[in-house]
């Protein structure tokens, strides 16, 4: 049978939804697969998810670090630039049919900014090539990201350590 290509979605509050688009790409490349990740919006700095990808399978594996840090750190306008760039990075990327998944991390944030219209993303994600998986993460997805998407779930956060003041740490949130 053909590969039927998913639009998957993770989505919430919750802690996991970037770290479950990574268990996926590396449960797709240890098959094989070939897998393009792009990080919109933070990711400047080198996360455990891109070393670990970069030596464990070099030219299987391909990660872009499309953001600039964290949005509330930076003005808008170099946050916009990052972001539409790596948007059409997206496009390229999507377009070649080299991949048979990408994950799109983050990507929620461009259209909950108004920076790329939702039905732009749709007309993208409708003439993908057929066998190609996406997977989709960030907080508050659109309502039609969410109703156009194969399988959605949402991390909802019960419990944080940044609520008892525990900062991020190295191997838990980068
Ligand atoms: P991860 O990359 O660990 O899977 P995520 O992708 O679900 O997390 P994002 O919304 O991308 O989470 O946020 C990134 C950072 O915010 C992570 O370092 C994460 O630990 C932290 N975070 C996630 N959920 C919460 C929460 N409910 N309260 C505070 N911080 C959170
Ligand atoms: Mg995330």
């Amino acid at each position: 049978m053909a590969t039927q290509g998913l639009v998957i979605i993770n989505t919430g509050h919750g802690k996991g939804k970037s770290t479950a688009a990574f268990g996926q790409a590396l449960r797709a490349a240890g098959q094989g697969l070939r897998v393009c990740i792009i990080q919109f919006i933070k990711g400047q700095a080198k996360t455990g998810e891109a070393l670990a990808f970069i030596t464990a399978f070099p030219g299987q594996v391909e990660l872009h670090l499309a953001g600039t840090g964290f949005t509330w750190q930076q003005d808008m306008e170099t946050v916009k630039e990052a972001a539409l760039a790596g948007w059409q990075l997206a496009r390229e990327k999507i377009a070649s049919d080299a991949y048979d998944l990408m994950v799109l991390d983050e990507l929620t944030y461009l259209i909950g900014l108004g920076l790329i219209p939702e039905d732009e993303v749709i007309a993208l994600f409708r003439a993908r090539p057929k066998r190609l998986h996406l997977v989709i993460t960030g907080r508050d997805a659109s309502q039609g990201l969410i109703e156009y998407a194969d399988l959605v779930t949402e991390m909802r956060a019960i419990k944080h350590p940044f609520q008892k003041g525990i900062k991020a740490q190295k191997g838990i949130e980068f």
